[in-house]
């Protein structure tokens, strides 16, 4: 039986696999979790995602490629760009759902048991946290039935009012 949970927190210090990184689709690194993420991984993960850019060119939204984790201790980092939010209908919903079904579908591919989520979108590319809740929590029920190996899944807010949406939405199903 797989298995959702929500904590606050920071994303960096959770104990899963995999780590979820809300990137841009440069993946050089910037501000929020993202910035966080390549501060405590260390220039090993600059390096590698440079080596992706340069080989595939930049990542498009809603799509996700996995790294080294570099300094982090998790076993990998998924990287995956969410949509920038323009009042919602420039396809944003459709896209941030693609972040955690690819990110799920590539976690799986590894074989990796356990993964956590920041809340994708919802700081800088100004999504709406109740609607990126419910799509996240959505997207996720969805994929799940079709993996093989992930266990556990983890919704890591780093504010209450997201804990609160994801706490609410995962009583109501
Ligand atoms: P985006 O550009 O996708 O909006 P942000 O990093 O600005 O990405 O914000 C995404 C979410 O990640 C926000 O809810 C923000 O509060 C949260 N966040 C920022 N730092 C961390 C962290 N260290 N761990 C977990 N979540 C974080």
């Amino acid at each position: 039986m797989q298995q959702i949970k929500v904590v606050f927190g920071d994303i960096t210090a959770v104990e899963v696999d995999v780590i979820v990184n809300a990137a841009n689709s440069s993946l050089m690194g910037g501000g929020g979790v993202d910035g966080a993420i390549h501060r405590a991984a260390g220039p090993a993960l600059a390096a590698e995602c440079w080596e992706i850019v340069q080989r595939q060119g930049k990542l498009p939204t809603g799509e996700a490629i996995i790294t080294g984790a570099g300094n982090i201790p998790v076993k990998h980092i998924i990287h995956t760009v969410g949509p920038i939010w323009r009042g919602g209908h420039a396809d944003e919903p459709a896209l941030l759902a693609s972040c955690y079904r690819n990110s799920l579908l590539l976690a799986d591919r590894y074989e990796l048991e356990s993964i956590a989520f920041p809340n994708i979108s919802t700081g800088i590319y100004g999504y709406p946290p109740e609607l990126a809740a419910d799509i996240a929590l959505t997207a996720v029920r969805e994929t799940l039935p079709q993996l093989l190996h992930i266990k556990r899944v983890l919704f890591v807010c780093f504010n209450q009012e997201n804990v609160k949406l994801y706490e609410n939405g995962l009583q109501s199903c």
